[in-house]
């Protein structure tokens, strides 16, 4: 059984209370690994390590240009690692092994880009309405930033992250998923062998209420990042505000896809199909909403269905299989739920609908590819975040009512519109409420392009230079150039 400890100032620990707890591979539902159950007092040693890297370390006395190198570095040992995290992802969290090492090929753009952008946080002179005085602005790093990820997808959430904010030069606590931790651990490793000092980068594991709070309610913690469920977000939001930290929030969402009928057909069927069961509809992106005009119905869903039939279910780390397992036990039980709310609520089965179990699924926690017709968008199917593979479809009658559908919801993370006219590709992209909008494509993201949440799908951005502002303060600096210092108490 493989073991796998925390790492706190440079060294692999064992949590304090010297507890452990089991890891699961969802394709067989058995442990394969245990991870050091983490609590406050790891949490503590954590952000002490993180700040005395802030404020006394070799870290604090490196130029912008040699923390970009150093991630440069990493992002080499990624590159070089790919194969071997993008397995342990898939033990982990089940998602197929031919995303994975796609997304694993990927990452270290993050590490190159954000190396890259690190020596080119240029403050400016501000032209002043004084005379006698010089002003300028620098940007610094925030501090201790706590960094909180999900388990769908763990490295790639954590490049988010973790790239600007070294970029930016703070130090980093992270805390991964509980069900997902051990990638995590195996990537720490290279940021040891890149050479980062001790305390620069520290991992905490263990369950979110043990160790989240001790965290997100640190005082020696400057900005918390997280990234999770709307639900949990809230709680953090509270503890942070009362020692005033900085949040980033990147929550869940309820993305609407929207098919006109001027589009193409074909590739709308692909971007929608590839928008809800692609990671088994675990993302948070995922187009679980499919807005389809009347006049193209029927049709769509018929063709959308016969090509979500073709789907190969199965093992995972076969790169013949399509659609993997649910990542959790907890999240298998809830997408099996929320099929049943649906039917309940007397929306129309046009495939899947159930658990999918044996053959080539053996004893994992698969849910079928499931599509409801008829779904108003009162239904909780419609409402609420699933996180699985089921599509809920809504017919409408024109832009307006698309519209009108489309932004009835409290999530705004992405949305979808596949149209052939201009014009509506602008007036729809305008008037979308949600932080992601894409025009005939779905799921598209790159390091380079700005992305987070409008609505309860939070707020602040990663990716893109907008992400290395959420890890700075500016700082306005006044220099007496020859201005006489006024006493006082002389009236002018
Ligand atoms: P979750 O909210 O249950 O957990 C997320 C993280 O928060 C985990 O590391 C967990 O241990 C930790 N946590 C739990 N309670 C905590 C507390 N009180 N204090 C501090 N940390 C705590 O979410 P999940 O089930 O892991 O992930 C799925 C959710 O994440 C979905 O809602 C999905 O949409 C969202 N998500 C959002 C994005 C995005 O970029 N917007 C990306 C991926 C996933």
């Amino acid at each position: 059984m493989k073991k796998y400890q925390m790492y706190i100032d440079g060294k692999f620990v064992d949590a304090a209370s010297g507890k452990w707890f089991d890891s699961y591979y969802p394709f067989t539902g058995k442990v394969w690994a245990q991870v050091a159950q983490g609590d406050a007092q790891d949490a503590d040693r954590a952000v002490e390590a993180a700040h005395r890297a802030l404020t006394q370390g070799p870290w604090s006395q490196l130029t912008a240009s040699q923390r970009g190198l150093l991630m440069h570095k990493l992002g080499d040992l990624v590159a070089r690692d790919a194969r071997r995290l993008a397995e342990i992802e898939v033990q982990d969290n089940g998602k197929l092994i031919a995303e994975m090492q796609g997304q694993l090929n990927y990452i270290p753009q993050w590490y190159y880009y954000f190396g890259g952008l690190a020596d080119k946080i240029e403050g400016a002179v501000i032209p002043l309405d004084k005379k006698g005085y010089f002003n300028f602005t620098r940007h610094e790093p925030v501090g201790v930033v706590v960094a909180i990820t999900a388990w769908n997808s763990p490295l790639l959430l954590l490049a988010y992250k973790l790239a600007p904010a070294l970029a930016a030069g703070c130090t980093v606590v992270v805390k991964p998923s509980e069900f997902t931790s051990a990638s995590t651990l195996e990537f720490v490793k290279l940021v040891e062998e890149a050479g980062f000092p001790p305390g620069v980068v520290n991992v905490v594991t263990g369950f979110g209420k043990e160790v989240g709070p001790a965290l997100t309610g640190h005082p020696k913690v400057a900005k918390v990042s997280f990234t999770g469920s709307d639900a949990t977000g809230r709680a953090i939001n509270e503890a942070a505000a009362k020692t005033l930290k900085r949040v980033t929030m990147e929550l869940g969402g309820k993305s609407p896809n929207v098919v006109f009928a001027d589009a193409n057909i074909d590739d709308a069927i692909n971007g929608a199909v590839s928008g809800i069961f692609a990671a088994a509809g675990q993302t948070c992106i995922a187009g679980s909403r499919l807005l389809l005009q009347e006049s193209v119905h029927d049709q769509f869903v018929e063709r959308l269905t016969a090509l979500a039939k073709t789907a190969r279910m199965g093992d995972p780390m076969s790169m013949q299989t399509q659609i993997g397992p649910i990542a959790t036990q907890p999240q298998y039980q809830k997408v099996l739920g929320y099929i049943d709310i649906a039917k309940k609520e007397g929306a129309a089965l046009a495939m899947g609908g159930s658990a999918a179990a044996g053959g080539e699924c053996g004893e994992g926690w698969f849910v079928q590819p499931t599509v409801f017709t008829g779904v108003k968008n009162s239904m909780r199917i419609a409402q609420e975040e699933v996180f699985g593979p089921v599509l809920s479809v809504i017919k409408f009658k024109d832009e307006e009512e698309a519209l009108a559908i489309a932004n009835d919801v409290r999530f705004g993370l992405g949305a979808g519109v596949w149209t052939s006219d201009i014009g509506r590709a602008f007036r729809m992209s305008e008037r979308l409420q949600a932080g992601t909008v894409w025009v005939n494509t779905y799921r598209a993201v790159s390091y380079m392009s700005p992305f987070g949440g409008y609505k309860d799908s939070g707020f602040g951005k990663e990716n893109g230079i907008a992400a290395i502002r959420e890890y700075l303060q500016l700082k306005s600096v006044w220099i007496n150039t020859g201005a006489a210092t006024a006493n006082p108490f002389v009236m002018r």
